[in-house]
């Protein structure tokens, strides 16, 4: 690893204030379980890192009439064993505990969980967002793109976006918080992914001076949600394709839907084609079928990934069928 300069501030402003405007120049450290990472393997190099763990306003798990705030250095384990976000965000909550393991999750922040880098083998190489050969073709396209998108994926950008727990914090509608030199913006968490058309942009609406500070989980409206992963293994890993689902009802009849994809696309994949396949239908086992097939119509997978294409598919439709049996029913309903 590199030499860096180490700091801990203990208020946001300070900590942005010690935040450079360029990402070779400094770096916000939270749980260190991607950063340190990427740090060891010389993929990043910042030349300061700003530690925000002591910044003790940042913790922890607040109730209001916004609905859920949550500090951005609060644990995925803290978060995991939270009474009121099982009660109240139970498909979330399932997120959580299914990410990672019990030791990552004791010191992986929510903040650090959004704000982590793909983990496309050929960026963690050192080959950036948009690897290409010295001849300029894409290396994920001639190369090994099992894991990779398949929507979203007609730009240089084909990594996936990391996160198996922003799929559903999108499904309630979350907003996030960030600090930077000119104040507090607040962006919805949907806005916050872009995909990067070149190698000089990022895969995160954050400037390199800006920290996220909190997310807001609005009040839970009465609706049912669900999260559904596709794992190659039951043990820690990343899923190879998720679905996150959140109806709202009129009687029988989805009144709503937002339906979102994780591991498909190089941003969470919020599909308009699968939410419009529901509403005014009944959820049965055809209606859910064919928004799972909506959800993948516009699909364009690569040499290796066809597979995910059924995986998609399938965990759309599994998850519209949960939500609709109610196993994760929220709000006051
Ligand atoms: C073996 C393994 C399995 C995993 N499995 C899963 C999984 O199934 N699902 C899943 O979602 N994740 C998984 N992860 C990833 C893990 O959840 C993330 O590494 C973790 O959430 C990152 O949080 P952190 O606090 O450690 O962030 P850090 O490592 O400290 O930071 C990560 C990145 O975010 C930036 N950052 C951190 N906090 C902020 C902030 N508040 N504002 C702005 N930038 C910030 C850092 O600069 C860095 O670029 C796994 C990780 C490992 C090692």
């Amino acid at each position: 690893m590199r030499a860096f300069e180490y700091t801990s501030p203990t208020t946001r402003q300070q900590a942005v204030e010690l935040l450079a405007g360029s990402w070779d120049q400094s770096a916000v450290l939270a749980g260190g379980t991607d950063l340190l990472s990427l740090m060891k393997d010389d993929v990043v190099a910042p030349k300061r890192v700003v530690n925000i763990k002591d910044i003790r306003e940042l913790h922890g798990v607040r109730f209001g009439p916004r609905g859920m705030q949550i500090g951005a250095l609060t644990s995925l384990g803290e978060l995991a064993d939270h009474p009121l976000v099982r009660q109240h965000y139970p498909a979330f909550g399932d997120a959580v505990v299914e990410a990672a393991s019990q030791q990552i999750r004791n010191m992986a922040t929510l903040g650090g969980n959004i704000c982590q880098r793909p983990r496309c083998w050929y960026f963690r190489s050192g080959f950036g967002l948009t690897p290409k050969t010295p001849e300029g073709k894409s290396l994920v396209e001639e190369g090994d793109n099992r894991y990779h998108a398949i929507l979203g994926n007609d730009g240089a950008a084909l990594f996936v976006s990391p996160s198996s727990i922003v799929p559903a914090m999108i499904a309630y509608g979350a907003r996030i918080r960030i600090a930077g030199p000119k104040g507090a913006r607040e962006v919805a968490l949907e806005k916050f992914f872009v995909i990067p058309r070149t190698e000089s942009e990022r895969e995160h609406d954050l400037r390199p001076n800006e920290i996220v500070t909190d997310v807001f989980l609005p009040p839970p409206a009465a609706g049912r949600y669900a999260h559904y992963e596709v794992r190659q293994k039951e043990s820690f890993d990343w899923p190879l394709v998720l679905a996150a689902v959140a109806l709202q009802m009129n009687g029988n009849t989805v009144r709503s839907a937002k339906v979102v994809m994780g591991y498909v696309a190089p941003v969470p994949w919020v599909s308009e084609e699968a939410a419009q396949a529901l509403v005014g239908k009944t959820v049965t086992e055809q209606t859910a079928q064919a928004a799972g097939e909506a959800a993948v119509s516009q699909a364009k997978p690569l040499s290796r990934n066809r597979y995910k294409v059924q995986l998609a598919r399938v965990a759309v439709k599994r998850a519209i069928l949960q939500a609709a049996q109610g196993k994760a029913e929220g709000g006051a309903a």
